[in-house]
């Protein structure tokens, strides 16, 4: 009998049912069973059953019908480890034959009856003798005449009598799911899916509840919160009438569930049966723990209950479903905490594509930074700037972004470029900003001299179109869809509470401005992580006193322009102290690679000449003299700090200063200096004398007292190998995966867009290494240059701060790895925070 085959079992409350044995949804159903639900009659085909069948090897097909009453009829279903991995279709109505037909006419009547038989004669001739679905294309109306003309069809195209035998229908219906599942599509469409290899497939095999005959007949589903907002409302659909999913069909004439006055509904249709499924739905949330679409039949105006699936959620449904069930105490919080991805969280920060509207898409690109936004196609800063002033939204397009695209960033709706990987300047920038941004949109033809983009299907896009640029997905598309407003509230707060309680390695955030700061503050960062202070000369304004300072030729022109610099630099660290009250602020000493600061252009250049008083001739000459053939290799970082001492010197300066003014009205700061770039020890013997020397020289001018922590920011691979040499001068090291990934691989961080995914696709790199940490070579180094650096300073604070801060995996490498802290972008502290609490769980 069924109960003794272990592959074939009676689902009873205590049948040995698991997930990873039958599947999700023969799982779900014993969970019903037990409640005690009106479910009809089930057997569950285990995974290795269905492996067994795909061979051949058919169970006791016989045995299992004889589990149902006589006469009854039975549907197939899948029932994967996920429901999420899919699986074949249902099939409905196995059992009925040409005598039973004649039976049922006369109790339900002949109509049901023939729509019952029609059913499945044409989901077994499509699903199991593979037959072409248009074959039904003449049958017409549902009664007994057509019937039998799909019969006819069938028998016509086959050859052979449509088997009556239930045992013989029920075989060949396993058989074909079971094989179904091996086929190459199903296959690659559940690993897209994240499913293993060798997935299992269990099956169901349940009596029907009919749905259809006398009386009040249908079926439908049912849920208890809107799958869009979270909120509590009872959604979903019923037709009468009908079976399996029809009620969800596109054009199904569906009746409402509660009372409308738009049209009849089944509160009003069957109270009863209404009253006892909303019970029924309120039960299974609570002891199944999660809010459920509850699939039902009303048959003869009786309820039953045919299976239960997670509820689709939007990225907010899912935050507000798991923080309600965690309030009213069904799931702990550390369920609720688990229940949600990192991922959706970066989606509720943002203004999104609504996920329903349609996506005219026209360009692809890596997706730099989250978040979707429409505007007119602009080409240059200043035209985004005045775009802005006209209260136009717009789209700034590039070939790249440099810092004299700060102003037209900060002006623009969103930002495409041409070129760029994750971690180019459009993409830091924007990520900073929370501007969204798709970087290497290699796929279009940027013309930008016309002012035009060009899609690959030749649709072209000229200045003042709109388009939408979808930096979640790194798409790039026409016009103006609908979009979904971000959903930062009282539940992604308590959330982010929970997951703070939790997590057990630092969160902060990389943050050069005021505004970064504030976010990162809004966000609960445990400091700031890593501020460029080159970036604080993005600003409109400043970056031409930076580039002074960068071009001056003599040591009293530096000193000029250092001397105007200081004030500015005191006053921005003043506020980033106040700003973040006490939490601890990480200054990275300049490292401006030069080529993002030397004007591409001959309107900068002009600008320039006019600010130092030079000829163009001059500027030109100047700027040949200092572009570098690898500029990201050359005079950056500390490099700048130990041939151009006076730079850090007048930063150091500024620190302190700035120390001493926060320090006046609240707690003591205590500054952290990080000097970049950093290949050789001697490096930070120069910049901490020096920097020594300056601390030295203000406590005694201002007569105070402060104390600082230097370290040194590891981004070259000798860094981390000379670790141990290097530690003894530091109070931290932190990594910067940008730079040492690119040095690493000996891949350019601004020019590897081009090619990425062509390399992702074809398996070279797993993923994107600018994206996700490179564990495997980039991360050997970390623990290397980690055990070194621990070995010379056992207290020493460890930490990342390159763009892997806010990747799980990433993050998670590194909790392992002892880190005391990541730092990221200020808009991905959460992404980060959740991802750190699901570690810690
Ligand atoms: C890094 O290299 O990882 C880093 C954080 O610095 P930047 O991106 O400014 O070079
Ligand atoms: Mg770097």
């Amino acid at each position: 009998a069924v109960q003794n085959d272990p592959n074939t079992t009676l689902v009873t409350p205590t049948a040995p049912i698991a997930n990873d044995t039958h599947g999700g949804r023969a799982k779900c159903l014993q969970r019903l069973v037990r409640l005690e639900l009106p479910v009809p009659s089930t057997v569950a085909v285990s995974f290795n059953a269905v492996q067994q069948i795909a061979r051949g090897q058919l169970p006791d097909v016989q045995a299992v019908v004889d589990q149902f009453p006589k006469g009854a009829l039975l549907c197939v279903r899948p029932s994967s480890q996920d429901p999420d991995w899919g699986g074949p279709g249902a099939v409905l109505n196995i059992g009925i034959n040409d005598a039973l037909f004649e039976n049922y006419a006369k109790t339900i009547g002949e109509g049901p009856a023939a729509a019952l038989y029609s059913r499945f004669v044409q989901s077994y001739a499509v699903n199991v003798a593979r037959l072409d679905p248009d074959m039904f294309d003449d049958v017409n109306g549902d009664g007994r005449a057509a019937l039998m003309e799909s019969l006819r069809a069938y028998e016509a195209e086959t050859e052979e009598r449509f088997p009556q035998d239930p045992a013989t229908q029920l075989a060949a219906v396993l058989r074909s799911m079971a094989r179904a599942w091996n086929g190459t599509s199903a296959r690659l469409l559940r690993q897209a899916k994240g499913a293993p290899a060798d997935a299992g497939l269990g099956l169901i095999v349940q009596e029907m509840a009919f749905g259809v005959g006398q009386g009040q007949c249908g079926s439908g589903v049912l849920q208890l919160v809107d799958s869009d907002t979270g909120l509590p409302q009872i959604t979903g659909r019923y037709l009468s009438q009908s079976q399996g999913r029809d009620a969800l069909e596109g054009d199904a004439a569906a009746m409402y569930l509660t009372r409308d006055p738009r049209g009849p509904s089944l509160e009003e249709l069957v109270p009863e049966a209404f009253a006892e499924l909303k019970e029924h739905a309120a039960l299974m949330r609570k002891r199944l723990r999660a809010e459920m679409q509850v699939e039902f039949v009303i048959d003869q105006g009786k309820l039953h209950i045919l299976d239960g699936v997670k509820v689709a959620r939007s990225s907010r449904a899912a935050v507000r479903i798991a923080v309600a069930l965690a309030d009213e105490g069904i799931i702990s919080r550390e369920e609720a905490l688990m229940r949600v991805q990192p991922r959706t969280l970066s989606e509720l920060l943002h203004r999104q594509v609504d996920p329903s509207a349609k996506r005219d898409v026209i360009g692809r690109g890596i997706a730099a930074s989250p978040g979707a936004a429409t505007g007119r196609i602009v080409f240059s800063a200043s035209d985004a700037q005045a775009s802005a002033a006209r209260g136009e939204p717009c789209i700034l397009v590039r070939r790249e972004t440099s810092p004299e695209d700060i102003r037209g960033m900060h002006a623009a709706r969103a930002v495409l470029t041409e070129r760029g990987g994750i971690t180019s300047h459009a993409a830091v920038i924007g990520r900073g900003m929370g501007l969204p941004c798709v970087v290497g949109a290699t796929n279009m033809r940027f013309i930008v001299t016309q002012r035009q983009i060009i899609a690959p299907d030749g649709r072209v896009f000229v200045e003042g179109d709109q388009i939408t640029v979808d930096g979640s997905t790194g798409q790039v598309l026409a016009g103006a869809p609908q979009m979904q407003e971000a959903a930062l509230d009282d539940t992604f707060t308590r959330l982010m509470g929970w997951a703070e309680d939790v997590a057990d390695i630092g969160i902060r955030a990389n943050a050069d401005t005021p505004a970064d700061a504030q976010t990162a503050r809004n966000f609960n960062a445990h400091g700031i992580g890593l501020c460029r202070t080159e970036h604080m000369f993005f600003e409109p304004g400043r970056l031409t006193v930076m580039r002074e300072m960068i071009f001056a030729e003599s040591g009293e022109d530096r000193r000029a322009v250092l001397e105007r610099l200081l004030p500015m630099q005191r006053d921005d660290f003043t506020q980033l102290f106040r700003i973040m009250q006490g939490q601890p602020v990480c200054i990275r000493l300049f490292d401006p690679p030069l080529h993002e600061f030397l004007p591409s252009d001959k309107a900068g250049q002009r600008e320039l000449a006019e600010a130092l008083g030079l000829q163009m001739s001059d500027v030109t000459r100047r700027v040949a003299a200092m572009t570098e053939y690898n500029p990201m290799l050359g005079l950056r970082g500390v490099r700048l700090g130990v041939t151009v001492p006076e730079i850090y010197e007048m930063q150091a300066r500024a620190i302190f200063e700035a120390t001493i003014e926060a320090s006046r009205d609240g707690e003591p700061v205590v500054p952290e200096i990080m000097i970049p770039l950093v290949s050789a020890r001697r490096e930070v013997e120069l910049v901490k004398a020096s920097v020594d020397a300056v601390a030295a020289a203000v406590r005694s001018e201002r007569d105070a007292s402060f104390t600082y922590r230097l370290g040194v920011m590891v981004e070259t691979p000798r860094a981390c190998l000379r670790a141990e040499e290097i530690a003894p001068h530091c109070a931290f090291l932190s990594f910067g995966t940008n730079d040492l990934t690119q040095m690493t691989y000996g891949l350019s961080r601004d020019d590897a867009g081009r090619f990425m995914s062509n390399y992702v696709q074809q398996g070279v790199y797993p993923e994107d290494p600018f994206h996700v940490l490179d564990t495997d070579g980039v991360g050997e180094l970390l623990q290397l240059g980690a055990e070194r650096g621990r070995k010379a300073q056992p207290g020493i604070t460890l930490s990342i701060c390159g763009e892997h801060g806010g990747n799980p995996e990433s993050i998670a490498f590194c909790r392992e790895s002892g880190f005391d802290y990541v730092s990221c972008s200020p808009f991905r502290v959460p992404v980060a925070r959740l991802a750190a609490a699901q570690l810690a769980i």
